[in-house]
């Protein structure tokens, strides 16, 4: 354990030499490795930072390799003619190989001098350019990232692994720890609080004590990070492979109502199905994950409201005395029109979410040629996943499930059979989705769930 005093004093660096850590340059990519060349024939300091360094010691494959250097945006935008600069807050390089592309970021410097209201335009007079962008030594830089674990530099000027604030210490104890007082720092960016379940369920960290501490209670600052940024976290989140270990995580420490409060809500009523009904959602997708399937946010977020979903729809054809089609679209667009204000989720996704909800209603209409219309429909596959996954809480929805796990594989003639099949069933047991239909349904239906 570190003593207070330590605690309050930047750590001082560790460094491993090339031949006292695993890590070879056969594991970077070869864009990486050219980047980090030429930067250092070119006079500057340039390292492998952040999540590569951290996963390449955990015998991990990184998802990416990010690369910080002593040269300014500038400088690297001239060095490389294949480059671009981004980011307004804080400038970046991107340098481009094709679909690959690397980042490589200058050494963040602290800005103490910057004044602190969100004045975009503030500049100060050394070393300091407009907004973040304030330049410093790789001390200063690896103080400012979010976790010790997160502060790992491989210098290509002689292949060591540099670590500050005790990080190499920390990845070995395989312990999470926010560099810095943790309360100061997620009250300087509230998205750390998710950044740190996020490692813990990924990298099998344990949070440590000190860095879990304020959590639940500045849990609720995430309610004023833009949505269209948590979006990008929450996919990260729940769809890098340990989303249902994440999900329980966030529900542990009070995070997951800030970023989904309708469905947090319907989940702590406890009187219904729909906590394991997204449980169950996530062990899906994560299996899917790990078998290199694909798998849509939509999906998932169709899973996490489909609660809200169905509870207001009810409500609206019980008290607003709707039709089940008309309750059904308003209750869609009142909970989207809702969710989006914690978590964008973008048009491209939401249309879909849309589609495996209406589906769901369309799926149960087996008569005639609808089911061989729906086999057509560009979303059927996953709304048809998504019945598979009703019914495995519903017993009442598994024969339907099955029916239609049958009928895509059948063949045109037995296809006919189960379809007659399906009308005679329904018309047997007075099911009123087998009879034509005219006008939208206007018969309020049983209350279901999941
Ligand atoms: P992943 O494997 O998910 O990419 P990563 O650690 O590389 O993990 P990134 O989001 O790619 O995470 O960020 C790269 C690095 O930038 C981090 O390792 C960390 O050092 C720093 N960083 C990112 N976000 C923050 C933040 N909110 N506050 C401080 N530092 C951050
Ligand atoms: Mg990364």
């Amino acid at each position: 354990m570190l003593t207070r005093q330590q605690e309050a004093l930047p750590l001082q660096p560790v460094v491993l030499e090339r031949d006292q850590h695993g890590i070879s340059r056969r594991q970077i990519s070869e864009n990486a490795l050219k980047v980090l060349y030429r930067l250092n024939k070119s006079g500057f300091e340039a390292y492998l930072v952040g999540g590569g360094v951290r996963d390449l010691l955990l015998g991990r494959q990184p998802k990416d390799f990010d690369i910080a250097t002593s040269a300014t945006p500038e400088q690297v935008k001239q060095l490389f003619s294949n480059s671009r600069l981004v980011g307004r807050r804080f400038r970046l390089a991107h340098i481009l190989f094709g679909r690959d592309i690397i980042e490589v970021a200058t050494f963040r410097g602290h800005h103490h001098q910057v004044n602190n209201s969100k004045d975009m335009s503030s500049q100060s007079s050394q070393g300091m350019l407009l907004r973040d962008n304030v330049y410093g030594t790789i001390e200063e830089d690896a103080e400012r990232r979010d976790f010790s674990v997160n502060a790992l530099y491989y210098n290509i000027a002689d292949f060591s692994v540099v670590g500050f604030s005790n990080g190499l210490a920390d990845l070995e104890a395989r312990r999470l720890e926010l560099i810095g007082d943790p309360e100061t720092r997620y009250r300087e960016d509230p998205v750390r609080m998710i950044r740190a379940v996020r490692f813990a369920a990924k990298l099998g960290l344990t949070i440590s004590p000190r860095t879990e501490a304020p959590i639940r209670e500045l849990a609720p600052l995430l309610s004023d990070i833009p949505a269209a940024r948590l979006f990008e976290e929450t996919l990260k989140l729940l769809l890098a492979g340990y989303g249902l270990e994440t999900y329980r995580t966030l529900q542990h420490y009070g995070l997951f109502a800030p970023l989904f409060p309708e469905a947090a809500e319907v989940i702590g009523q406890g009187d219904n199905n729909y906590g394991r009904f997204l449980e169950l959602a996530l062990t899906n997708t994560d299996e899917r994950i790990a078998q290199d399937m694909r798998v849509t946010p939509a999906f998932l977020y169709a899973a996490l409201l489909w609660g809200p979903v169905e509870i207001r729809t009810q409500q609206f054809m019980h008290e607003g005395g709707l039709s089940y089609y008309d309750a059904f679209m308003m209750a869609m667009d009142e909970v989207l029109g809702r969710q989006v204000k914690s978590v964008a989720i973008p048009r491209r996704f939401s249309s879909v979410v849309r589609d495996i909800w209406m589906l769901q209603d369309r799926l149960t209409r087996r008569s005639g040629k609808r089911p061989h219309r729906l086999l057509e429909h560009p979303k059927f596959r996953a709304g048809y996943d998504f019945l598979l996954l009703r019914a495995e809480l519903n017993p009442q929805l598994k024969e339907l499930a099955e029916w239609w796990t049958e009928f895509q594989l059948a063949n045109p003639v037995d296809r006919q059979q189960l379809s007659r099949h399906a009308q005679a069933r329904h018309n047997q047991f007075g099911d009123e989705s087998s009879k034509p239909r005219k006008r939208p349904r206007r018969r309020p239906r049983k209350k279901k769930e999941v």
